[in-house]
């Protein structure tokens, strides 16, 4: 057993508590990670801000993490002491038969008891005083010392900057890895949404040869960002400002051929597909929505063509994918550097969410060292 320092979520709507807590060593299949940086994700916020399904409180958040192995439990086999590790949100059993098919990065294999907030024997290894605290999406990155099952950790090369990479634990994967996955060359593309997913996906259109890249956002805080990254026009939406589907329509003639949505919105959501080109657009779901809500749209824009798809953590297999993607960044193709508008400390971390609720942030990244 050893202490840490985390911050706690002891309720929805209440400032992070920062406090040393006691961790217990790894259990069978369990790996200790002391994380070195961690970047702030909006889906930390909707577990903060209590519309998160899978949050179970008192809670330590944080996916967006890198760190070092500091101990194995019984039974590892593939990571080392010393190791350099993203944890992921996402693990890779590797035998499951969403891990053995192509078509999917998804893997359930651990996913009941990580969605309780608790490892898979059903227990946490996070204690404030005698009670348990839980951990959030498996991963709990924004404490100094964490436990992750070693299915989802990825190995990482070890000249890779951690305090830079830690963004690899969700937004770069997920937003350069769905336009990848989604983009041709030539094609005509918006993203909805220029937070840390959102620009992501800008510069992962741009790799991907995309012809004219549209940004949307309620703010023009990013523009610059989304401008260096490959963004060609941007819309600002407001009472006074023209529909952004009008505007989009306007621009391209009819259309995009692929549409993101970055802002877990539910009328964004619905715009991004009615700003598609009629007969083969794709609108891409990434925002998460508040718990147990439903989208409506007409069936139409589906039977002539249009498709609606999400993406999760980019379709990237973490333990499998996620080193080639940082060898691209450790290449120069993917730029890390300018969305990391802030570092902060630990006992920051509630500045770190109020900027990025007021859109002033791209990415925050706290600092453990
Ligand atoms: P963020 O808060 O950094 O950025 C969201 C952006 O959306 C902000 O710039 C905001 O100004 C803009 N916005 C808000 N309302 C808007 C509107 N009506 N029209 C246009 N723009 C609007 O968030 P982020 O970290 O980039 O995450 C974006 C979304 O993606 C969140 O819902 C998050 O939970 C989700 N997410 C999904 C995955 C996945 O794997 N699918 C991974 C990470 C995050
Ligand atoms: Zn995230």
């Amino acid at each position: 057993m050893i202490k840490t320092t985390a911050a706690i979520c002891v309720a929805p709507n209440v400032p992070l508590e920062i406090d040393t807590l006691t961790v217990d060593g790894p259990g069978p299949g369990e790996v200790l990670v002391e994380i070195v940086a961690s970047g702030l994700c909006h889906t930390d916020l909707t577990a903060l801000e209590g519309v998160n399904a899978s949050s179970v409180y008192p809670l330590i958040p944080g996916h967006e993490g890198a760190g070092r192995v500091v101990e194995v439990g019984l039974g590892v086999t593939t990571l080392c002491i010393d190791d350099h590790v993203i944890p992921l949100y996402g693990p890779e059993c590797g035998e499951c038969s969403m891990c053995r098919s192509k078509r999917t990065n998804l893997c359930w294999t651990i996913k009941p008891t990580r969605d309780r907030g608790v490892m898979p024997d059903g227990t946490s290894r996070f204690m404030r005083g005698n009670k348990p605290v839980h951990h959030f999406m498996g991963t709990s990155t924004l404490s100094r010392y964490t436990v992750v099952p070693e299915i989802a950790l990825a190995k990482i090369r070890k000249d890779a900057p951690l305090d830079k990479v830690c963004l690899f634990g969700c937004g770069v994967t997920t937003g350069v890895g769905a336009a990848l996955a989604h983009v041709r060359p030539g094609d005509k593309v918006a993203v909805f949404g220029l937070g840390g997913i959102g620009v992501n996906i800008i510069q992962g259109a741009r790799i991907a040869g995309a012809s004219r890249i549209i940004g949307i956002d309620i703010s023009s805080a990013k523009t610059e960002l989304a401008t260096s990254y490959g963004m060609t026009d941007f819309i600002r939406p407001g009472p006074d400002a023209p529909d952004p589907v009008v505007a989009i329509r306007d621009l391209t003639g009819g259309g995009v051929d692929v549409a993101f949505e970055c802002t877990g919105v539910l009328g964004v959501m619905r715009q991004s597909l009615d700003c598609c080109v009629p007969a083969w657009g794709v609108s891409v779901l990434l925002g998460v929505e508040p718990s147990g809500s439903e989208l409506s749209f007409p069936p139409v824009q589906v039977r002539y063509g249009k498709s609606i798809v999400g993406s999760y953590f980019g379709g990237i297999k973490g333990r499998t994918g996620l080193p080639g993607l940082i060898d691209r960044f450790m290449e120069g193709e993917i730029d890390l550097d300018r969305q990391i508008t802030h570092r902060l400390q630990l006992h920051e971390v509630n500045e770190g969410f109020h900027l990025m609720k007021q859109g002033k942030s791209v990415r925050s990244v706290v600092m453990f060292e």
